[in-house]
């Protein structure tokens, strides 16, 4: 039987909630970028900009501060398992750390410590782009080859094959920063070992441009092309997709990670949700950047944009929808079965937001209260394997990991 949110006394009681998508490190840059800085300042890649210049100085010590900051503040919002999208390997020389490893090895420490499950996501990043020059920052991402990449994967994987709340998994970074021989090298890897395999796609319109030109074939095609489709792929955005590429992820099985609010904090323009969804795409969301921190409102997202982008109130995806894009889709998507689990987050069922239960608690009125009505406030205790980590509404561990996190920002800016 799946695991169902359902109601006890006076809580609403979820079986976990997955964030697909994040980069921790990114936390530091919340409140930061909306100022003008000169000129070119407000786009996507003036935004870049400054996560590089964060990217390029941060040592393994502040990257632990903050990045367990930020998984602490994912637990307070009720996020039982992350899925970190991981792309700063090297040191600020670009040289390998003498522990290959120890960046990546240092993110699942961070998520562990603040009690989290955590799906390492290793990214592979070539290259600046086809016929760039890389940028001092993208020094710390690159590998020199796909097979080093890989074997970091294998490394990690044995490393943590005794923690059943860790996973790892391979996430190209896009079609800019892989070219096709070594995406189809790395789907082939992650098929043979039943890999989760996650890439950024489609999130700017310049990079379907780049992919047309260089490829002849828009992103998914091309992903497609490889064999890196499958029920263990997943899209990352995908918003600038064309109708056949929404029928190539549906007929997959492929997964969308959608992150509505660090989406439209940038600017990327919205995907075609009904399209994606009549498709058969399975959709998961995000915190990506944390630009905020409310899984129930980064999910109902996902439909709400929707109905601004088509100016109808038609639905995308419904309460059964947008739960299951929550919880189990989202564990699946990072390889993780969220039946076989010990998590448990239990919301207040007399927060404010929540209106209806008070009138009926069957499971569609628990399903529109989680769906339509909840937020991170209304989270008051978090279990992830069978250990407490929020009481009341506050992570067992703050205090120490906010003053950590303050230390780490006050070195860094
Ligand atoms: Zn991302």
């Amino acid at each position: 039987m799946p695991r169902e949110p359902f109601v006890r006394d006076a809580s609403i009681v979820l079986p976990g909630i997955a964030s697909a998508h994040s980069h921790a490190f990114q936390r530091v840059l919340r409140g930061r970028t909306q100022r003008s800085r000169g000129a070119g300042a407000g786009s996507f890649w003036s935004w870049r900009g400054l996560m590089y210049s964060i990217a390029t100085r941060v040592s393994p010590e502040d990257l632990y501060a903050i990045s367990r900051y930020a998984f602490v503040e994912l637990a307070t919002a009720g996020i039982t398992c992350v899925g970190e999208f991981h792309y700063v390997h090297h040191d600020t020389n670009g040289a390998s750390y003498a522990e290959r490893t120890l960046l990546s090895g240092t993110l699942i420490r961070a998520a562990r410590d603040a009690g989290l499950r955590i799906a390492l996501l290793r990214v592979v990043y070539l290259r600046a782009g086809l016929g760039r020059t890389l940028e001092d920052a993208q020094r710390r991402f690159v590998d020199p080859s796909i097979e080093h990449a890989l074997r970091d994967v294998d490394t990690l994987s044995s490393q943590h094959a005794d923690d059943a709340c860790v996973r790892v998994g391979l996430a190209p970074h896009s079609v800019r920063a892989v070219d096709r021989a070594s995406l189809r090298e790395a789907a082939r890897f992650a098929n043979e070992r039943s890999l989760p395999l996650h890439m950024h796609v489609s999130e700017q319109r310049r990079e379907v441009r780049e992919c047309l030109a260089e490829h002849g074939v828009r992103p998914v095609a091309l992903l497609s092309d490889v064999g890196a489709l499958s029920d263990r792929f997943s899209a990352v955005h995908a918003t600038h997709l064309d109708a056949h590429e929404a029928k190539l992820l549906g007929t997959s099985r492929s997964f969308a990670c959608i992150c509505r609010t660090t989406e439209r904090d940038l600017g990327d323009g919205a995907p075609d949700l009904a399209a994606l969804s009549a498709s058969g795409v399975r959709f998961t969301t995000g915190t990506d950047s944390h630009a905020s921190v409310d899984p129930f409102e980064e999910v109902r997202a996902m439909e709400l944009d929707e109905r601004t982008r088509a100016e109808a109130r038609e639905v995308a995806l419904d309460a059964e929808g947008i739960v299951g894009s929550l919880t189990h889709d989202a564990f699946d998507s990072l390889g993780f079965d969220l039946d076989a689990l010990d998590d448990e987050v239990v919301l207040d069922a007399r927060d404010p937001a929540i209106d209806t239960l008070a009138e009926r608690s069957d499971r569609a009125a628990v399903l529109d209260a989680i769906a339509w009505q909840a937020s991170a406030r209304a989270v008051r205790r978090v279990t992830v394997a069978g250990r407490t980590i929020v009481e009341d509404g506050r992570h067992v561990d703050y205090d120490a990991a906010r003053t950590a996190y303050e230390d780490a920002i006050r070195r860094l800016l």
